[in-house]
């Protein structure tokens, strides 16, 4: 059954079960998981990023930005988080998929660009903190895939 609320819940780690309709935001791990909320349980991992997504709290409400599209997943499930509530979007045909990663790597790629630029204060602070996510086992980072889009990785077997 998909569901109609989230609730966000800040955490250093992610449990091994997830509760329905739980958004679990690790700031220390830069990434917000949740069971899909389409009911199929499976384990929807969102980073935290410029390139990703952000998460936007006001205290009481959680919203994540831009929409989940779970194309990996078997369900292909696509919603938004907003303040709480899950707005759900229609089902994407495999040219708007491949559009969105389209565009998705142009953003990575500007960014990243950007990013080595002379004169950029913090580039060696951003590589570590990046590679402290990509250890962490909250991340599906052990198997390498690319990630040019912003569909969620998988969850770990
Ligand atoms: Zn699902």
């Amino acid at each position: 059954m998909r569901l109609r609320t989230i609730r966000p819940e800040f955490v250093e780690f992610v449990p091994e079960v997830l509760t329905p309709g739980v958004l679990y935001i690790s700031i220390l791990y830069a990434t917000a998981t949740h069971s899909c909320a389409c009911g199929c349980a499976e384990k929807v991992v969102t980073p935290i990023r410029p390139t990703d997504w952000s998460v936007i709290w006001d205290g009481e409400t959680v919203s994540l930005d831009p929409s989940i599209g779970n194309w990996s997943l078997p369900c292909q499930s696509h919603y938004w988080i907003r303040r709480n509530r899950l707005v759900w979007a229609g089902r994407w045909s495999r040219q708007d998929i491949e559009a969105g990663r389209e565009k998705d790597r142009s953003i990575k790629l500007r960014y990243f660009r950007g990013r080595g630029r002379k004169g950029d204060p913090s580039p060696v602070q951003n590589r570590t903190a990046d590679r402290r996510v990509s250890d962490s086992s909250l991340v599906d980072a052990r198997r390498p895939r690319e990630r040019s889009d912003r569909s969620p990785e998988d969850s770990p077997a």
